[in-house]
């Protein structure tokens, strides 16, 4: 069987969407044009202005009946996910879970974070009363991956959403299926305006957003493109949220919890095969405990099992992005204690322990996006922490001490980091999410996410006239 991918092509109309783990076609979408983007922009500005005019209560009782459907028909939005991704029923059904609850929560606390603020105009305006109030942007365009194609766009938009934005979503030209899905489902609940829309085709599609007028764009992708993203925002000064790419390292230091440790270890770097932004694929180990973390980690990674427990790879670029990382390690002198191939199928890569590996190989440099792991043994926690920062990235880390815990993760250079713990806290609604470095900048979920959607403005109300104005032009002849 030969991986294919979609491709773009000159003047294509449609194009298909792809099981990964089987290749057959799963649907046919538009390739949309500069045109029909900004179309669906304008169609955006007016509909948004509706939605605006429901007020917070309005738009939470919307939402809250969007989030009724999503619970209900959470079986059917898993099929269409697994058919796309190739991933697992358990992937898909924890990435929905996660997503659904940022709708409950954005919408139930949107009036409270975002309603208008009392504030004190400071003594030289006493005689004003002033707030600070947090209004609709207006249009909002998400671009989306493929990777959790439920979860990652939904920590955007549902906040966009509550905040009184209309949304454009340009779902992953691999997942076209599941953003329709949510759009359809979003219009079941608000059949009256087209608050939120579907665009679908290639990186030009979503190009093409990003200049169509916008007053956001939320992109979650790799690194290059939302370098590509935030260049193009530039020309009309289009304020972007980016998240993107991690290199995730976990720390384990000598009076851990190794079992735990181990556990974490091996769920954030295979679970989703890997390709999760905020997956483990560096490991820093403190060397009194090293051999018996690798032990206990090699174990759990033989136990797990291909088809149910991981899947394939979705994206056939990708298989090649991980194949080369595990051939230059070993070329470069490093071992994998277990896997290192490919499993089943040819889309499949063996969960993989590698040790060894100098620190300037590309499986430490480089985002693998794949179910690879490196382990290093150091000496201390100073040195774990200098070799977890020694990377462009800063998404999230992972550190597991009985007693340095906080003290080590302040240390951390990255947006999120998880003690004693696996990362997955870093998908729930009421904390912030989001990178430093190459992983971005911006914060979606939590208070953070629902101002980051919102336009800040200062109102300043003058009670009274007091002798001396600091504003006038003097009136004396
Ligand atoms: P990608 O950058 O290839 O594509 C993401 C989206 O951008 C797609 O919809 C694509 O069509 C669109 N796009 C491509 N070129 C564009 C352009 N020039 N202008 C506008 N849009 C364009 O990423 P991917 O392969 O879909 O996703 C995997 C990457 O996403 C990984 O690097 C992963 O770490 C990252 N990711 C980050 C987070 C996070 O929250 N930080 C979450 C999930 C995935």
């Amino acid at each position: 069987m030969t991986a294919v991918e979609p491709k773009p092509a000159v003047h294509q109309e449609t194009f298909d969407s792809l099981n990964p783990a089987t290749d057959e076609v799963v649907g046919s979408y538009p390739v949309h044009t500069g045109e029909q983007v900004r179309e669906a922009v304008d169609r955006a500005k007016k509909a948004g202005q509706w939605w605006a005019s429901l007020g917070f209560d309005g738009r939470a009782e919307r939402l809250r009946r969007w989030n009724a459907v999503l619970s209900r028909r959470m079986p059917e939005l898993i099929d269409v996910v697994c058919r796309e991704t190739g991933k697992p029923r358990g992937d898909a059904q924890l990435e929905i879970v996660l997503a659904i609850e940022h709708v409950a929560w954005a919408g139930k606390h949107a009036r409270k974070v975002l309603g208008r603020k009392r504030r004190s105009a400071g003594l030289l305006l006493s005689n004003h009363t002033a707030s600070v109030e947090y209004l609709p942007l207006g249009v909002v365009g998400v671009i989306g991956p493929w990777n959790y194609p439920v979860f990652t766009p939904m920590g955007s938009l549902t906040y966009a959403l509550a905040a009184g934005n209309s949304v454009v979503f340009k779902p992953s030209e691999y997942t076209p299926g599941v953003g329709k899905w949510l759009v359809d489902t979003f219009a079941e609940v608000v059949p009256e305006q087209p608050v939120f829309q579907l665009i679908t085709g290639f990186g030009a599609t979503g190009a093409a957003l990003v200049s169509a007028g916008v007053d956001k764009i939320a992109f979650t992708g790799s690194t290059a493109t939302g370098k590509k993203i935030m260049a193009a925002a530039a020309e009309t000064l289009t304020p972007v949220v980016i998240e993107a790419g991690g290199k995730d390292a976990l720390l384990v230091d000598d009076d851990a919890d190794v079992d735990a440790a181990a556990d974490a270890a091996v769920w954030g770097a295979f679970s989703n095969s890997g390709q999760t932004c905020i997956g483990v694929e560096r490991v820093y180990v403190h060397e009194r405990v090293y051999d018996s973390f690798l032990g206990k980690v090699v174990a759990l990674t033989e136990k797990v099992k291909p088809g149910t427990e991981y899947g394939p790879m979705t994206m056939p670029s990708q298989l090649d992005v991980v194949r080369r990382h595990i051939a230059d390690a070993l070329a470069k002198g490093g071992r994998a204690l277990t896997g290192g191939k490919d499993a089943v199928g040819d889309r499949f890569v063996e969960p993989t322990v590698l040790v060894d590996v100098p620190e300037d190989s590309e499986a430490v440099r480089e985002e693998t996006f794949g179910p690879t792991m490196t382990v290093a043994k150091v000496k201390d926690m100073d040195e774990a922490v200098e070799k977890a920062n020694a990377t462009s990235y800063g998404l999230g880390s992972t550190v597991f001490s009985k007693h340095n815990g906080q003290r080590i993760a302040e240390r951390l250079r990255s947006g999120m980091t998880s003690i004693n713990a696996p990362f997955s806290f870093a998908g729930v609604a009421t904390l912030p999410f989001g990178g430093v470095g190459d992983s971005g900048f911006g914060r979606i979920h939590g208070p953070e996410g629902l101002r980051e959607f919102a336009r800040t403005k200062a109102v300043a109300r003058q009670r009274f006239t007091v002798p001396i104005q600091l504003t006038s032009f003097s009136r004396t002849e």
